[in-house]
């Protein structure tokens, strides 16, 4: 790390002390602007890389709630709005037991570079809380959405925090948090959230694009070596909406995904995934993955272990941060994997990526692999504003460019500051650049 990043994090290691995972974000965000900070010295005279690591606003509050058995139940809820130089603050929420304020700065920083990769005028944010809404039923996953916007309504709106989803939080819950804000506040605001039903102010394709656009990303660095998707071996960790939407992509491009998961196992199906039955068994039924071993007699169900284990062309992590290890990464070396894009956040761990690259495995980071996502909240935000809903093929057609846009960015970038063929250094320096030119115009604020 250059010499005068490294005060910078070390004065972030004390001012945020115990926030392993954001400490973790940032480390790898600074290493990789060392080229920066020589070519460009008015960032560091305006204070830029010490400013973007301190959100600027973060908010905390209680979610008081009653449970089906009339017990009340206390939540934290967290929002933090961490940058705002390129638009309205723009990220999801997460419903998961492991959350906690490091867990939200680490999603809400790698926000605003991914954002901003997008090319779209968006900032940075993240939210969420730490009720896990497993084997909840639906009315408490309401009651819990209701009390939880019932606080956060006064820190949204579309010119200022626009919150979405992410792990825990699908269109169940974005219905329940838009019921609630329309009601508290008397306005039908379609672009305080997105990730809405397509009969209320949702878009085409959004359901799909984190899947669908960490898949299109892949074809890009196929693309590159004169190669696709067809005939090869892919394993997707995880089988949410991420996954799910990959698989049914790298299907629709000819690949065979062979192997999907969840945190109770995994299951290896040589024929490939049956998406039908993977959907009833995580969306319908909200069942363990066995229930899809049960039902598909070739299927081998795996309960622990590591889904990286089963070999590979290609692997996409969408579970969840730091999923997949050096130990994991060495066998997939091993095994002849050749390509891991990550369609989670940050679901590689430091030595992950290092065993990778020592491996010639190409890595791409999820800031520009999973960036469809959010790209295409964007979409929805457009369409809010002009009252419009396009076409599906419009949309994913859009989808399509953007993420061309950001692998040719990640390649550029990544050239002209001396490391040909590093997507995380491309993706870095470029998304860093565009909200540093921001700040730099709006001043210090
Ligand atoms: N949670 C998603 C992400 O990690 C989407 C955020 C959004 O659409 O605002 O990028």
């Amino acid at each position: 790390m250059d010499e005068k990043l490294v005060d910078i994090y070390d004065e972030v290691l004390q001012r945020n002390p115990g926030e392993q995972e954001f400490h973790q974000a940032v480390q790898e965000v600074l290493n990789s602007l060392g080229p920066v900070v020589a070519k460009h010295p008015q960032y560091a005279d305006a204070a830029v890389f010490r400013r973007l690591c301190e959100p600027e606003r973060q908010i905390i509050f209680r979610v008081p709630w009653v449970d089906d058995e009339g017990q009340v139940q206390i939540n934290r809820g967290f929002r933090v709005e961490f940058n705002s130089a390129l638009g309205p603050y723009k990220g999801g929420l997460r419903f998961h037991p492991s959350v906690y304020l490091g867990i939200v700065k680490f999603l809400g920083f790698e926000q605003i570079f991914k954002n901003s990769l997008t090319g779209m005028p968006i900032g940075g944010g993240k939210g969420g809380s730490d009720f896990d809404p497993k084997g909840r039923s639906d009315g408490e996953v309401m009651r819990f959405c209701q009390s939880f916007m019932t606080e956060l309504y006064r820190h949204i709106g579309e010119y200022t925090d626009v919150p979405a989803g992410d792990i825990g939080v699908g269109g169940r819950e974005i219905g329940y948090l838009f019921g609630q804000y329309k009601r508290i506040t008397n306005r039908y605001e379609s672009g305080v959230l997105t990730g809405k039903g397509l009969s209320w102010g949702g878009s085409q394709v959004r359901t799909e694009a984190t899947g669908y656009g960490t898949v299109f990303f892949v074809e890009e660095i196929l693309r590159d070596r004169k190669d696709s998707l067809d005939g090869k071996r892919v394993v997707v960790s995880g089988s949410g909406n991420v996954a799910v939407y990959a698989i049914q992509k790298v299907q629709q491009l000819g690949g065979t995904v062979v192997a999907c998961s969840d945190s109770s196992g995994y299951v290896v199906d040589e024929a490939g995934i049956d998406l039908a039955l993977l959907r009833d068994v995580k969306e319908v039924r909200r069942a363990r993955i066995s229930a899809y071993a049960e039902e598909r007699p070739d299927a081998r169900l795996v309960e622990g272990g590591s889904v990286w284990d089963v070999p590979c062309d290609i692997a996409l992590p969408c579970a969840t941060q730091n999923e997949l290890n050096g130990k994991d990464a060495a066998t997939l070396a091993r095994n002849g994997c050749t390509i891991v894009a990550e369609g989670a956040n940050m679901p590689c761990t430091p030595e992950a990526v290092d065993v990778l690259a020592e491996a010639g495995v190409t890595f791409a980071p999820g800031k520009a692999v999973n960036a469809g996502g959010v790209a295409t909240s964007a979409l929805e935000m457009q369409q809010n504003a002009s009252r419009d809903s396009w076409t599906f093929q419009h949309t994913e057609d859009r989808l399509a460019e953007i993420m061309r846009g950001i692998h040719e960015r990640c390649l550029t970038t990544a050239d002209e500051y001396g490391s040909p063929g590093d997507y995380s250094a491309g993706a870095n320096i470029s998304g860093f650049i565009r909200v540093a030119d921001a700040m730099l115009a709006l001043g210090v604020v």
